[in-house]
């Protein structure tokens, strides 16, 4: 098993070949889930005792398994939150896998971390924060707001001394699905201020409708730039007034939107954002880079590295005044899963990522101006960031979902309804540069 043979380069090429022939796809084929039972049948029992060999079991994961995967990467895949991967981001993966880099330490990791602490240093820049700020890549932005959250309790219950209390956190209807569940990984509870955008006054009433105790605990505002349904920012400015205030940490989640930053159009959108705490954003979403990979930035590392260094006799070898990724979120063991961002960063520079995101939102705006002048759709919400929320009219729920289903399975768009205040509607959420107007106007038809 652990030699280069003949066999194994015969089977090196043919992996190769199939990756440089599924980057080379434009479009991708659209693919579709299959069932269980489905797969059972085409694909039958993978994991023998003699093993299928390599070319067998690439040819099963080639002809049967990744059709069943949706390519996200698809111009015309606008559902949830899409991902658009640079090709040079692409092949860097290849090489971080091929390279067995353990990046949960300096010692270990050095020219890893080092390259992966100048992407963080871009990002950490575009957002305004200090010279001394810091953080990690993480798997995504459910990892990176819980460890954010973690570091905000941990500093909270130091200076207050209440090491026992239940902490509390305030955040929005708008905010992502991850902030609760954050708190409830945290057995802290949380206050959702209604509305879709949160503001310093909502945060500040809230606050003063808080019984004392409530008051006592409550330990950090988890904003959010970019809510994953509409694309709104919250008050960011007014928020962080408030949070100085009452010494609260600002944490803000840009998971999707953050990516706005490098774009000069909407980057006004995100003033105050140089004031939070800790921020998030997924350059697996909109900045191109492959899963998963999200960059967490902490104004002050030290709250983050106060709350997460591990301690064990067997890891005391690494600290001493050097940089440890490791001490910046709830892991130990990590991919430098940062590098193919950087090498992406490092190959095109920062101005094409700029030009990138404004192409992704110039084809949102024509998006937003087709439905307008469509006779059969309206907005919903006036469209923000990247993403433009419209409704069929006179459709029913059913419509949608038949509608969404057919397209799919005709590999021709993926667009699916989503709800906004109990009503279902349709979202397209563009981050692909290669989604044109055209590919827009083809799924607009389909609903005449
Ligand atoms: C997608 C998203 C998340 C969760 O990120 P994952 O990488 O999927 O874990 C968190 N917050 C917002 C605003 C998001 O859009």
């Amino acid at each position: 098993m652990h030699s280069f043979n003949d066999d194994m380069e015969t089977l090196a090429k043919a992996v190769m070949q199939y990756s440089l022939d599924r980057m080379r796809m434009d479009p991708p084929p659209m693919d579709a889930p299959a069932t269980e039972v489905e797969l059972e049948s085409k694909a039958g029992q993978t994991v023998t005792e003699a093993g299928l060999g390599g070319t067998e079991a690439l040819r099963v994961f080639s002809d049967v398994l990744a059709p069943a995967c949706l390519s996200v990467d698809h111009p015309r895949l606008l559902a949830f939150v899409p991902a658009a991967p640079t090709e040079a981001s692409i092949l860097f993966d290849l090489v971080v896998g091929a390279s067995s880099i353990y990046a949960g330490s300096w010692l270990e990791g050095a020219g890893a971390v080092y390259a992966e602490n100048q992407a963080l240093r871009w990002i950490a820049d575009l957002a305004g924060f200090p010279t001394g700020a810091g953080g990690v890549f993480v798997a995504g932005g459910t990892a990176g707001n819980l460890s954010a959250l973690v570091a905000a309790r941990h500093q909270w219950r130091d200076r207050s001394g209440l090491g026992k209390t239940r902490g509390l956190v305030i955040s929005s209807a708008g905010a992502h699905a991850s902030i609760a569940q954050a708190t409830r990984v945290m057995d802290a509870d949380i206050v959702t201020v209604p509305g879709h955008r949160l503001t310093g006054a909502g945060v500040a009433e809230t606050i003063a409708q808080l019984d004392p105790d409530d008051r006592a605990r409550l330990f950090a505002v988890a904003s959010t730039a970019g809510t994953t349904n509409i694309g709104i920012i919250d008050d960011l400015e007014g928020i962080a007034d408030v949070c100085e205030r009452e010494s609260l940490w600002f944490h803000v989640d840009g998971a999707y939107g953050g990516a706005g930053l490098a774009a000069p159009s909407v980057r006004a959108q995100f003033n105050g954002i140089e004031r939070a705490d800790s921020f998030i954003v997924d350059p697996h979403k909109w900045l191109f880079a492959p899963f998963d990979c999200c960059a967490l930035i902490y104004r002050d590392p030290e709250t983050g590295r106060r709350a997460h260094r591990q301690h064990g006799d067997y890891l005391e070898v690494l600290y001493g005044g050097i940089w440890n990724p490791s001490d910046y979120a709830h892991h130990l063991s990590r991919r430098a899963r940062g590098l193919p961002l950087w090498f992406s960063l490092a190959t095109h520079g920062t101005k094409a990522y700029s030009d990138a995101v404004e192409t992704t939102l110039s084809v949102a705006r024509a998006a937003a101006s087709l439905v307008q002048d469509h006779p059969n759709l309206e907005l919903v919400v006036e469209q923000c960031l990247s993403i433009v929320m419209f409704r069929r009219k006179g459709w029913t729920p059913e419509d949608y979902q038949a509608w969404s289903n057919d397209l799919m399975r005709r590999g021709e768009a993926f667009v699916t309804p989503t709800k906004h205040e109990g009503e279902t509607v349709l979202r397209f959420c563009v981050v692909n540069p290669r989604t044109r107007v055209e590919d827009i106007e083809f799924i607009l038809d389909s609903l005449r």
